[in-house]
């Protein structure tokens, strides 16, 4: 089986102000996503999902151009020996850095669906997996910086829902941050696990100061509190307290996750599996963490085709750690670009992937019409 084609469909909706949320990235005023359509020579085209790296248009230009000529009439079963021709032509040498990273990620991940729809498959069971309870946390672009009692608040609704663990926006100031966590560890009780993200927006002084308060808080872990270049704060950070660090998410592929294991400094590791490399990619960021004796939490993009992926993968390394569940208020690309959610969280506040064949979802070609890309950046 040839790719016959390959283009990018950037796509976007506006945030309305009510349900903006402010995080230590700044303010979201819209979602994007760009989605990656594989069509094979026989069978029918399958979807992918790279991350707009805030400049959506930008990523899908790159897909259209320079990937689609890279990968054209190569054996769309061969996801190893595209992924290696993408890097070496595209990656290893002036390559756009970033967006080649994501470009890469969105054709994986359609070809692993591609490659499910002509085994008969579900993804986890081609990965050598089964369909067991993943634990979630409520994490997506909720739960950001407000008033303390109205954090609390929203944290006691998802636990309601069912959630067992939640992670708070952090990276304001070390004095406001700290009042959220104790106001969200007194409303939902000790037995929840409270996870905080400041989104690069830390200096080592301010993890400094919140670092006592969070140990007290009994806080799961504090991630990304700085850019992922810096090794050094992340080395000093590490001493600082005993609430462990996080990190992945703006990592890309393998070769930047050795460097961060080599370091040590970092106890849950964060591929984000449309940013990094796609499924191939982060199955071998999870076997060098499994190596480690660390466990695989994926940062969740913005679609359902990511998250249901993301599932299937978790059930196929043999170090699962927190599904991120998107509790996002207003979430479209979540909710409707397929025929059905990405998952459902069952009494344990766990998720399982969908059965049927590749990832489960059918996805709805009209919506993806309906939602053009809109240009300009999704965090002001
Ligand atoms: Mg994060």
């Amino acid at each position: 089986m040839r790719i016959a084609d390959l283009r990018a469909v950037p796509i976007s909706f506006p945030v309305p102000a009510d349900k903006s949320v402010r995080l230590g990235i700044g303010r979201s005023v819209k979602r994007d996503s760009v989605l990656v359509r594989v069509e094979p020579g026989e069978g029918h085209v399958r979807w992918g999902e790279a991350h707009h790296g805030r400049c959506p248009g930008a990523v899908a230009k790159l897909i259209d151009t320079t990937m689609r000529e890279l990968v054209l009439g190569m054996d769309a079963h061969d996801v190893a020996g595209v992924w290696a021709r993408v890097f070496k032509m595209q990656l290893a040498s002036h390559g756009m850095g970033a967006a080649a990273a994501l470009a890469l990620s969105g054709i994986d991940i359609a070809l692993w669906d591609l490659k499910c729809q002509a085994t008969g498959l579900p993804l986890h069971v081609l990965l050598g997996g089964s369909a067991k309870p993943i634990k979630a946390y409520a994490g997506g672009i909720a739960l950001g910086w407000q008033a303390p009692s109205l954090l609390a608040e929203e944290a006691q609704r998802y636990v309601a829902d069912g959630y067992r663990a939640l992670k708070l926006r952090m990276g304001d100031t070390p004095a406001r941050d700290i009042a959220r966590v104790r106001a969200v560890r007194l409303a939902v009780g000790e037995e929840i696990d409270i996870l905080t993200d400041a989104n690069t927006a830390y200096t080592l002084d301010d993890v400094r100061r919140v670092m006592p308060a969070f140990e007290e808080c009994a806080v799961g872990w504090l991630e990304e509190p700085f850019p992922p270049q810096d090794r050094r704060a992340y080395a000093m950070a590490a001493k600082l307290g005993r609430v462990p660090l996080a990190a992945g998410e703006n990592h890309y592929t393998r070769y930047e996750f050795a460097t961060l294991l080599e370091d040590g400094h970092v106890q849950f590791v964060q591929p984000d599996l449309s940013k990094t490399g796609g499924v191939t990619e982060s199955m071998r960021i999870a076997a060098m963490a499994s190596a480690q004796k660390l466990t695989v939490n994926p940062h969740t993009s913005a679609t359902a085709i990511n998250m249901a992926t993301t599932i299937h993968f978790l059930c196929a390394v043999d170090n699962p750690g927190y599904f991120e569940g998107d509790v996002t208020a207003l979430n479209p690309f979540r909710d409707h670009l397929a025929d059905k959610r990405p998952y459902a969280l069952d009494e344990a506040g766990c998720v399982r992937p969908h059965a049927g064949v590749g990832i489960g979802l059918k996805i709805d070609t009209q919506f993806i019409a309906a939602h053009p890309l809109i240009e300009g950046p999704c965090y002001v």
